[in-house]
């Protein structure tokens, strides 16, 4: 609470300073409301020494009252109380200031932006998004509103509608997103996929992979629909290009082709081996172990294994080969097991966050296709 008084003490005084001085300097232009506003300043200043912020608000929002042009002082309020998490009172004083007839034309669009800041913030996001269109009508290229829109809509699973504001973006800001776009698409496949709607998941499948060939979940799904349909050309196709394409996301699909048996054992044991033989791929060999033995046996990624001739290179890939293949009763192998269960796996280019699992979206910065297989693991 200390930073918060300290705040608004600091907002009361600039706006004390500011009556003060002007009449100095604009003697021929002194009003009488100055005054008026004076004394609830005074009264606020009293109240936030003796520590009663409310009433000190209260006798803000006066001054505020007696100008238009104070509604600079509401906005700094709400910006602060937003900031301190106390989303009701920023809510209220935005609102407020929306609601005066008095209101200068040029801070609506503030306005309806800070509001839609305040319900962000608060989780709101029907209401966010609905002041964020407020904006938008205002101003309709504003890039801040429409980016704020497709992240809400992005965190809702929207992804028609984020597509469509992306494009949007990409019009006012003259850049091209095909890259973010593929990913959008990639996900209404894989929404579709989940809903056994076949066909649209082939289309925006198809759509995601002529925006970005390296667009990994979409070739996923594209794989997953022939391995459905047992098209073990297609399925195979698929998989030769998510190697060409996506290679360090690759091991993904393994558990996918272990998951439709017949086509491992038919073909998927031979593909895997092939690329195993095309140079060391640490994860796709450790990935395939891991898969093997969870669905079939220790015993056969063990065999896998020494198959394979696979030496961990690292102590993550070591830490990961122990985890598989340590004895129940070896407590190292205990505590490799326990490492692997909550191991950060991936990590994210732009803002370095590491996850357990795979995201294609980044959960910090929201970046997409930034998360990569980590290599090393600090000790
Ligand atoms: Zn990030």
């Amino acid at each position: 609470m200390n930073t918060l008084l300290l705040a608004i003490t600091a907002i009361a005084l600039v706006v004390l300073v500011a009556l003060v001085l002007r009449p100095l300097q604009e003697p021929e232009k002194a009003e009488p409301e100055e005054d008026e506003r004076i004394s609830p300043l005074l009264r606020g200043i009293n109240y936030l020494l003796s520590d009663e912020p409310d009433l000190a608000l209260q006798e803000m929002v006066q001054v505020a009252r007696l100008r238009s042009e104070a509604a600079d002082v509401y906005m700094a309020l709400g910006e602060m109380f937003r900031s301190k998490g106390e989303i009701g009172r920023a809510v209220r004083i935005h609102q407020n200031l929306l609601a005066r007839p008095d209101l200068p034309r040029s801070l609506h669009l503030q306005a309806h932006l800070a509001l839609a800041l305040d319900f962000q913030t608060g989780g709101l996001l029907d209401r966010a998004l609905m002041q964020y269109q407020k904006a938008l009508d205002i101003r309709s290229d504003h890039a801040g509103a429409l980016e704020a829109s497709l992240r809400i809509r992005e965190q809702s699973s929207e992804w028609l509608l984020a597509e469509e504001l992306l494009s949007r973006l990409e019009r006012v800001r003259n850049e091209s997103y095909s890259s973010h776009r593929a990913y959008l698409f990639s996900e209404m496949a894989s929404q579709c996929c989940r809903e056994k709607d076949r066909d649209g998941a082939a289309e925006y499948a198809a759509r995601a992979l002529e925006l970005d060939s390296a667009c990994a979940p979409a070739r996923m799904v594209e794989i997953e629909l022939a391995l459905q349909a047992a098209d073990d050309k297609a399925a195979e196709a698929g998989v030769g290009a998510l190697w060409q394409h996506s290679r360090e996301h690759f091991p993904l699909v393994i558990s996918l082709l272990v998951t439709y048996e017949t086509f491992y054992k038919k073909r998927g044991i031979d593909l895997l081996r092939r690329f195993c033989q095309q140079g060391r791929d640490a994860e796709l060999v450790l990935t395939w172990l891991e898969v093997v033995a969870n669905r079939f046996s220790r015993q056969q990624a063990m065999a896998l294994c020494s198959e394979l001739a696979f030496v961990p290179g690292t102590l993550r890939e070591s830490l990961r080969l122990q985890a598989l293949m340590g004895e129940e009763a070896d407590p190292h192998a205990e505590f490799s097991r326990q490492w692997r269960l909550t191991a950060k796996n991936y990590s994210c280019e732009e803002c370095g966050v590491e996850v357990v699992a795979v995201r294609w979206q980044c959960p910090q910065c929201h970046a997409w296709g930034t998360l990569h297989p980590k290599q090393k693991e600090k000790v």
